[in-house]
């Protein structure tokens, strides 16, 4: 479903991903760790083109997204991406943050926009919420609103950059629960996280990057319980 070929990419002369080859199949969930300025983030924002790579290609289901001649809303618009920070619009309540989005850029009608808001608020458990603004929500129901809003766009692969990392810890669970139900559902999914216990449990791979590099990659038994490299382990004892 995602397949990334030779991916370079630098912030002038910091060469920060150095050639990164991965494919993600329909329905697995791929989890990425590594150390702070490994090049995580960057490689997600690659995949869906909030950064243009310096070299390589990106496929997402079948389609070239690094192609210059690409659709590059169309794209967008086949990628959910959940960040740390929840990115709700304020001002607006629960609804109208699931409902704009697919009015804008999916030119749906207001009946339309609303049912399939409500059903994937269902779908992360707050049904109740329709009408509160996102300040009256406490961190994870903001976070389970942005994981709402991506489906209600009916995304093919949902990207998450650390999205419990901004949560107080009792809140975590209800976050990793929702993404957890989507994974059992089949959706295909890279996930960059420090949750070992999530990687353990959900993913079908771990991928471990250092210094823009994959340094090691397989089931989570064996990257997370059994590392082979030694820039691995030191990262796992830090942060185990
Ligand atoms: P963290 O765990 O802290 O989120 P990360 O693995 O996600 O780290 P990235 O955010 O991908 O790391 O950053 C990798 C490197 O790229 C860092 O050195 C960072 O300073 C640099 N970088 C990222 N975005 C930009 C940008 N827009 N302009 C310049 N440098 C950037
Ligand atoms: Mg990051």
């Amino acid at each position: 479903e995602i397949e990334i070929r030779g991916l370079h990419k630098s912030f002038g002369d910091n060469e920060v991903l150095r050639g990164i080859d991965l494919e993600v199949a329909r329905g697995e969930v791929v989890c990425v760790i590594g150390p702070s300025g490994s090049g995580k983030s960057t490689l997600l924002r690659c995949v869906n083109l909030l950064e243009e790579p310096s070299a390589g290609q990106v496929f997402v289901g079948g389609t070239e997204v690094t192609d210059l001649d690409v659709d590059i809303d169309a794209v967008r618009r086949r990628i959910g991406m959940v960040f740390q920070q929840f990115n709700l619009f304020p001002h607006v309540n629960v609804t109208e943050n699931l409902t704009l989005p697919q009015r804008r850029v999916l030119r749906r009608n207001k009946s339309r926009a609303a049912a399939v808001a409500r059903e994937n608020l269902e779908r992360v458990g707050l049904s109740d919420k329709a009408d509160a603004y996102p300040a009256q929500l406490s961190g994870g129901q903001q976070q389970r609103v942005a994981i709402a809003r991506a489906l209600s766009m009916g995304p093919e692969v949902m990207l998450f950059d650390e999205p419990t990392s901004a949560l107080d810890p009792e809140l975590v669970g209800e976050v990793l629960a929702v993404m957890r139900l989507l994974a059992a559902e089949g959706m295909t999914m890279m996930v960059v996280t420090h949750e070992m216990s999530f990687a353990r449990e959900v993913a079908d791979r771990v991928v471990f990057m250092d210094g823009g590099v994959i340094v090691e990659q397989g089931p989570a038994a064996q990257v997370v319980g059994a590392p082979q490299h030694e820039r691995t382990r030191n990262f796992l004892t830090r942060i185990l």
